[in-house]
């Protein structure tokens, strides 16, 4: 199912241009266009749900994480790490109501209860190889 103004099921349509990171049958990985890190990948699927509580199917989940990992590799992040974000609802401030995986890496982001984390996580100071 699609929905037509939904701006990630355009770009899972291929309608709208994105820095395409990886694709196949079932999902499309593309670099966020406000980077909160040096890398920061979205991975959708390219059936619309609105979000993880959007009765997604178990199978359209696997399809998701599978290619987190698959991100990961081609982004070079498999042996430091990375972080998944996955807003869900008004609570998380999720602004775009299409399900999606933030992928967050290429430095040092501090614990979501460390004290500076609400500017840290969004400022990492320790990026890796500068
Ligand atoms: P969220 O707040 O979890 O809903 O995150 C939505 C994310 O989508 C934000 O980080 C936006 O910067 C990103 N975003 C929105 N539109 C686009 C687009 N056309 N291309 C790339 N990233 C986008």
């Amino acid at each position: 199912m699609k929905d037509e103004n939904c701006i990630f099921c355009k770009i899972g349509a291929g309608e709208i241009p994105t820095s395409k990171v990886y694709e196949d049958e079932n999902v499309i990985a593309f670099d966020d266009m406000e980077p909160l890190m040096p890398v920061h990948t979205l991975i959708i699927p390219k059936e619309h749900y609105a979000n993880v509580g959007d009765n997604v199917p178990e199978e359209t989940l696997g399809h998701v994480f599978g290619a987190v990992r698959k991100v990961a590799e081609i982004k070079g992040l498999t042996e430091r790490g990375y972080r998944l974000l996955v807003n869900t609802g008004e609570d998380a401030s999720q602004s775009v109501k299409h399900l999606h995986v933030h992928l967050l890496g290429g430095g040092h982001m501090p614990r979501p209860n460390d004290q500076d984390w609400g500017t840290a996580a969004t400022n990492a100071d320790q990026i890796h190889g500068e």
